[in-house]
């Protein structure tokens, strides 16, 4: 699933593709994907708008429209948007569910194999339920906040650090590559931590997300950039998916257990 750093990405190359562009036509291969309102609405409410600005909440885009209204789109498991794609409704990359055609001929493409992603036009984005319920970003607060947020609790560090409404934007990935690089056992309480622990552990989730976004995020899975090229990310992690292969550290074995339902990744020598 794409995280903070993935839609940064893609809300960057968005920026440069198609901001002040105006959308002449949609096409609707798949309505499912389309939350609110109904098809007929959200094509006529597209039409003939221009693209003013592109904002990320957590995982969220919104794309401000000239009309004053909003579309958003959360990309989920197998969520890609593709510019320029070449073909209307038929980009090339994975099933197209939805295409946005500009007045300059362009295309941009919402493909979705799993169709679990949502496009909503909305009045406010901010009242989105899920978007009112999320934690701040790693990027808004800082060690001192952070430290503060973890008084008391009892969870266990990576399920606490995954929890958007705790803090937004770290999923399984990164938080797997911050708690390698912080030598924290992702097991351990998060009110277990010493301080020097909780400010090594928040100094290296932002800097795994920045250089994550750096290199155009990591495509494990469907991700893809906008120009539908990888990103490159992946070639840095210490022990994402690396299940009984050498610890780039000691010479231990990178272990694999479920914490929270998710596949966590460590090393039991270099974490403690
Ligand atoms: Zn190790």
């Amino acid at each position: 699933m794409p995280e903070l750093p993935e839609v940064e990405t893609i809300k960057r190359e968005l920026e440069k593709a198609i901001i002040n562009k105006k959308i002449v036509d949609v096409i609707v291969n798949n309505p499912k994907v389309i939350r609110e309102p109904k098809k007929d609405k959200f094509i006529k409410a597209l039409k003939n708008v221009k693209i003013k600005k592109i904002i990320r909440k957590g995982k969220l885009l919104i794309i401000e429209l000239s009309s004053g209204k909003f579309l958003t789109i959360h990309l989920k498991m197998t969520g890609q948007l593709i510019y320029p794609s070449t073909t209307l409704g038929t980009s090339p990359q994975k099933a197209t569910r939805v295409s946005f055609k500009f007045s300059d001929g362009k295309i941009l493409d919402f493909n979705d194999t799993r169709l679990f992603g949502e496009l909503r036009i909305v009045d406010h984005w901010q009242n989105l339920k899920f978007i009112e319920e999320l934690g701040p970003e790693p990027f808004e607060i800082d060690a001192k906040k952070f430290s503060a947020m973890l008084k008391n609790r009892k969870t266990k560090i990576k399920v606490l650090i995954m929890d958007q409404k705790f803090i937004s934007g770290i999923g399984n990935l990164y938080a797997n590559e911050a708690l390698f690089r912080a030598k924290i056992d992702p097991r351990k309480p998060a009110d277990s931590l010493s301080d020097k622990e909780k400010e090594l552990l928040f100094k290296k989730i932002k800097s795994v997300l920045q250089q994550a976004i750096k290199y155009g995020g990591s495509s494990v899975v469907d991700y893809v950039r906008v120009s539908g090229k990888k990103g490159i990310y992946a070639k840095f992690h210490q022990v994402y998916d690396r299940e009984g292969e050498k610890c780039y550290k000691c010479k231990g074995k990178v272990k694999r257990i479920v914490l929270g339902g998710r596949g966590t990744y460590f090393c039991s020598v270099c974490q403690k």
